[in-house]
């Protein structure tokens, strides 16, 4: 039986035998502790009924490790040099498909329907490539795919900005856009040893759990996002001065106090002070002003 890809060794064989030389550009940092994969996969909960979809797939390492416990995995990876590496070192995978394509410019629905047989169970498990990790993310939940949980692995600081809860430092729009699609955790934090080359910066596991229904509901989603990005525009500043420059209102400052206090919130107060439900009323009181500019 060969050894396990992610494996210092064995990654160095693999690496050397196809000539492949890492792309930066493309946020190549492959993972060489099998441990770390192991407690990946362990935290998407996958078994046989799981078909899993992983982003970028590098050489197969945490493919492999998703292959012995999933049912399927379809994994799309963006740069082409790695599909005959792929080919040769998931050989003894029958059930995963390697597909060559952007995660960002794949139509994802039309993916799953397709190319995905059983989808009672879907997850979405990876080690992102950290220079699009947030758009991958907003791409995954925003198009609300048939997806029961993303486990991914991020850098440290984004994870803690996905997870972080009102009051905090790290809590902002991107907390609240997820957590309105997710519940949010951070179950893993590893140290930049377990990757070749090594990253700058320190790496979690997020998990994210997808909700049914959002934890609020509210009249216009596009508008109540619109919302919460101005109020953390500038996080030191009231929420009144940033609702009053984003709405350009100026001349209409008590109307924008009057609105803020019939949500029953005081206009004096922070962005990062707001919980999701508050921002949702906070919406659905200035949709009825301010939702067509
Ligand atoms: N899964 C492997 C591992 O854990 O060792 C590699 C992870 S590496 C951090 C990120 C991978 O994503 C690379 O293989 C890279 O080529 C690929 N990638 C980068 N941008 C991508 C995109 N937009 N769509 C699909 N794959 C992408």
């Amino acid at each position: 039986m060969t050894k396990d890809i992610a494996t210092p060794k064995r990654t160095k064989e693999i690496l050397q035998k196809h000539k492949f030389s890492f792309k930066k550009s493309l946020g190549q940092n492959f993972l060489i502790d099998t441990n770390v994969l192991r407690n990946i996969v362990a935290a998407a909960n996958i078994t046989k009924e799981t078909s899993a979809i992983e982003v970028g797939p590098g050489i197969g390492a945490l493919t492999e490790q998703i292959a012995k416990q999933a049912g399927s995995v379809t994994a799309l990876e963006i740069d082409q040099r790695l599909l005959p590496i792929l080919n040769d070192t998931l050989s003894p995978y029958p059930h995963v498909r390697v597909i060559h394509k952007d995660v960002l410019q794949a139509d994802l629905h039309t993916l799953i329907n397709e190319e995905i047989k059983k989808k009672d169970d879907l997850v979405v498990v990876a080690n992102l490539p950290y220079y699009v990790t947030t758009p991958i993310l907003m791409k995954l939940l925003e198009e609300k795919l048939p997806l029961r949980a993303i486990v991914v692995m991020i850098q440290k600081e984004v994870a803690e900005r996905i997870a972080a809860k009102p009051n905090s430092k790290d809590y902002g729009s991107l907390s609240i856009a997820c957590q309105y699609y997710a519940k949010a955790e951070t179950v893993l934090t590893v140290p930049k040893t377990v990757f070749v080359p090594q990253p700058n910066v320190d790496s979690a596991v997020l998990r994210l759990t997808i909700r049914d229904e959002p934890p609020v509901s509210v009249k216009d989603e596009a508008f109540f996002f619109r919302i919460i990005r101005a109020s953390f525009t500038q996080r030191r500043k009231t929420l009144l001065n940033n609702l009053v420059h984003h709405f350009d209102a100026k001349k209409e400052k008590e109307q924008v106090v009057a609105l803020c206090e019939q949500a029953g919130i005081d206009p004096k107060r922070r962005g990062e002070s707001l919980s999701m439900e508050e921002f949702a009323k906070l919406s659905d009181v200035f949709v009825e002003r301010y939702g067509n500019e």
